[in-house]
């Protein structure tokens, strides 16, 4: 007989979805504008103690709030699975939306609202799964950590890291983990799907580039001006395309896109078949090189003076492994008498597509989707799984979701119009019921 799933948990999850999202948690960096953040941990704190299940509301400034549940598995001597989600959002204009952001509107079989993909989703999906094994008494393998964290759209330094820095006993023993951003599928055919399964995301070096130079009169002869100076740097990194390094998740990802597409890819201009892939192919090609987008500028104060100093801000992002090798492609491109110093620098993170979690999220997509073929992919962005994996975690991208073919997924990440297929949330909570029923 086919397994239904978790009736309850399908059940309730679009509605706990919408819930959450209008819950604001805006979070533009600064702590004063951070309250919803309380707000949507109490919350989930309240749906928890309705189904009996005990957690910890931990603050690391005022509002500024994370929470840490622990629920019992089997087989206690096992070290428990960590599940992460980040509670905070980016912010959104209303008036460029077709629903209100915060009205987690249930339209044309959607979920409507700022954080429907990045992630209140999975939020809603491991919350609603949860409070049906609690009414229904499933007890998982092994003991679950669930955190549903802040400030994740600042960098984390307020919510993941600040936890892993500050109550470190909560996570210790936990050897795996998963959360953000992957699971989700790309239609090849109608018999076959990838599913993304992130297992590695950059590292983040954004940085300040100070170029110096001689002041003066705008009128005159000038050959040491530290805006053309820096202009040029900016050129020179802006417009560089460095070389491709296959990392092994890459070159499991492009091995899989060969099979499934049944072409063959040039390892040297790999991009060009990626292009098959849509939209989502500018996240996955950011992952086949170092890179350096300069983002702003700063110089001057008046047109007929010549100022001393110009600013630049670049976001650099490199492969594991890479990091050296990117401060010395920084170095050639940056070029003489220019300062450089890092205004954030976090590692990159990699773990192997491999062993009995892995095993089991295959497992758990292929009971749900015939179709499903699984495969490791590189991040090019930043999660949480940065903090996490300092305490020797390995850290997963497994939020599943079935997508519409036509769905261009990777535009709804803080984009215009954010929203999730009810049926993708059903499916994802049958997946992680399964999967988390044998992890
Ligand atoms: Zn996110």
């Amino acid at each position: 007989m086919e397994n239904p799933g978790p009736a309850q948990a399908q059940a309730e999850v679009a509605e706990l979805l919408s819930d959450l999202i209008r819950i604001d948690t805006t979070n533009t960096g600064d702590t004063a504008t951070g309250a919803g953040e309380r707000a949507a941990a109490e919350w989930v704190a309240g749906k928890l103690d309705e189904v009996g299940i005990g957690s910890q509301i931990l603050e690391s400034e005022r509002g500024r709030a994370s929470l840490v549940a622990r629920i019992e598995g089997a087989d206690r001597s096992r070290p428990p699975l960590l599940i992460h989600g980040h509670l905070d959002v980016v912010p959104a204009d209303p008036a460029e939306w077709s629903v209100h952001p915060f009205s987690g509107e249930e339209r044309d079989g959607y979920v409507w609202g700022r954080g429907a993909v990045d992630m209140k989703d999975m939020d809603a999906m491991v919350l609603s799964l949860v409070r049906d094994w609690a009414r229904t008494g499933v007890q998982p393998p092994r003991d679950i950590v669930l955190a549903y964290v802040a400030d994740e759209e600042a960098g984390g330094k307020l919510g993941a890291r600040w936890l892993v820095d500050e109550h470190p006993d909560l996570f210790a023993d936990c050897s795996e983990a998963i959360s953000e951003v992957g699971g989700f599928s790309i239609t090849v055919r109608d018999d076959l799907r990838l599913y993304l399964v992130q297992t590695a995301e950059k590292g983040l070096a954004w940085m300040r580039l100070t170029a110096g130079g001689k002041p003066g009169h705008g009128s005159f002869v000038h050959d040491d001006n530290a805006v053309t100076r820096l202009c040029q740097a900016v050129a020179r990194l802006g417009s560089a395309r460095l070389p491709t390094v296959l990392t092994p998740p890459m070159r499991q990802f492009l091995a899989a896109v060969e099979d499934a597409y049944g072409i063959e890819i040039d390892p040297d201009r790999p991009e060009e078949a990626l292009a098959r892939l849509g939209s989502i192919s500018r996240m996955i090609g950011a992952a086949l090189r170092n890179t350096a987008n300069p983002t702003m500028l700063d110089a001057g104060y008046k047109t007929n003076v010549i100022p001393g100093t110009a600013g630049a801000t670049v976001d650099g992002r490199f492969l594991h492994g890479q990091e050296e090798e990117f401060e010395r492609q920084l170095a050639s491109l940056i070029g003489e008498g220019i300062q450089r110093e890092w205004i954030v620098h976090d590692q990159a993170v990699e773990t192997t597509f491999d062993g009995p979690l892995v095993d089991s999220m295959v497992a758990a997509l292929r009971s749900e989707d015939d179709g499903a073929r699984p495969v490791p992919f590189t991040m090019s962005g930043g999660t949480d799984a940065k903090s996490f994996e300092r305490l020797g975690i390995r850290c997963f991208g497994f939020s599943p979701l079935r997508l519409p073919a036509d769905l261009d997924f990777a535009s709804l990440f803080h984009g215009i119009d954010e929203r999730v297929p009810v049926e993708s949330l059903r499916f994802g909570v049958r997946v992680l019921d399964r999967f988390l029923r044998a992890a």
